[in-house]
Formats: C-alpha cells, sequence, structure tokens
C-alpha cells in the first residue's frame, strides 16, 4: 500500500486519491506521512459499532492533518442489484436508468485493457457471466489518441444494454455486515 501510494502521487496526471476505510484497522504507520497530502482524503465508512476505531481513527487524522470524512452506511446498508436476467425494458427505460445510477457515476473500473463505466458491467465480462458488448466498455489502446477517443465515446454513451439487467438501486437494501 506506501509504495503504490507513493507511486500514485508521483503522477501529475492524479488529481485526487481517495482511500475508503471501514474503520476497523489502523494505517500502517509508515502510509501516515504520505496519507498527509492534499490530493488524498480519507473516507471513514461508518457502520455504528462494527466501525470499532472510527474515534481513533478520526483523533490520528485531526492529530496529522490528514484530510478524512464520515460516510454514513449503517442505516442505508447494501443494494441487492438483482440477478443477471434480462428485464426487457424499452431502450429509453435503460438509458433512464443509466443516467441516474450512481454506481456509473461514481466508480470506473479498469480490467486489462478495457475501462468500464460501472463494476457490474465490469465483474460480469471478467467472470465470463455477460461479455461487454463494445458499446460497454473503452478499449484502453497503445496509441493514447485512440484511447482517449474511445474514452470520449464511452462518456458521451445515451446507456449501456447491461442496465437491462440490473435491478439498479431500487433493488432490496441488505443490513450492512450481512451482504
Ligand atoms: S448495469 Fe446496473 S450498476 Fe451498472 S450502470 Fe447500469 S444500472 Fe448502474
Amino acid at each position: 500500500m506506501p509504495r503504490l501510494l507513493d507511486g500514485l502521487k508521483r503522477s501529475d496526471k492524479i488529481i485526487k486519491i481517495w482511500l475508503t476505510t471501514n474503520g476497523t484497522l489502523m494505517p500502517d504507520e509508515t502510509l501516515l506521512p504520505l496519507m498527509r497530502d492534499p490530493r488524498v482524503c480519507v473516507t471513514i465508512s461508518d457502520y455504528d459499532a462494527l466501525s470499532s476505531r472510527k474515534a481513533e481513527l478520526i483523533d490520528m487524522f485531526e492529530r496529522l492533518g490528514i484530510a478524512y470524512n464520515v460516510a454514513e452506511c449503517a442505516s442505508g446498508g447494501w443494494i441487492d442489484f438483482g440477478d443477471m436476467h434480462e428485464r426487457g425494458r424499452s431502450w429509453d427505460e435503460t438509458c433512464k436508468i443509466y443516467k441516474t445510477c450512481r454506481a456509473c457515476s461514481s466508480c470506473n473500473p479498469m480490467i486489462g485493457d478495457k475501462l468500464f463505466p460501472c463494476a457490474r458491467v465490469a465483474r460480469m465480462d471478467d467472470l465470463g457471466l455477460r461479455k461487454a458488448e463494445s458499446c460497454e466498455y473503452a478499449a484502453l489502446e497503445a496509441d493514447p489518441e485512440r484511447t482517449r477517443r474511445n474514452v470520449e465515446k464511452l462518456l458521451a454513451a445515451d446507456g449501456i444494454p447491461c442496465c437491462d439487467f440490473c435491478d439498479s438501486w431500487s433493488g432490496a437494501r441488505i443490513p450492512a455486515a450481512l451482504q
């Protein structure tokens, strides 16, 4: 982790580095000086009593001047995005879901030479459960210009077919630690 964080900080292409903890472990001592950086911010996912070291972490971050925030996670719990059957929605409905889905605005996973708009489409593709269509990822190519065009095309998409294989945020809530 210290090597990874150090490497990320050396890149001037990286604007912000978010580290997430569930508040159960204290960071390694070697990590602390690297975390005291305007580009680094720690999010403590707060699961009430389960986040047993939250108070210690907050105290440490305050003392050392490390930026952090606390995200309340206990009441909302986790969301069941459903199984992988095709729901049969129209393309318009599917696009509407895509545009309102926070999963695709907050996390863009990269697996191998593909950048995906959300973890669900990435994971399905990676596990071989549903092959991602070419419109559902940006191919990361050796030529940076081509890669840039691929990413721009993905970002401009109105929707992705995979959203019709997903319940999105309407799925059932599952209490934290039971997911
Ligand atoms: S597949 Fe599901 S999680 Fe991914 S963007 Fe579509 S609705 Fe959101």
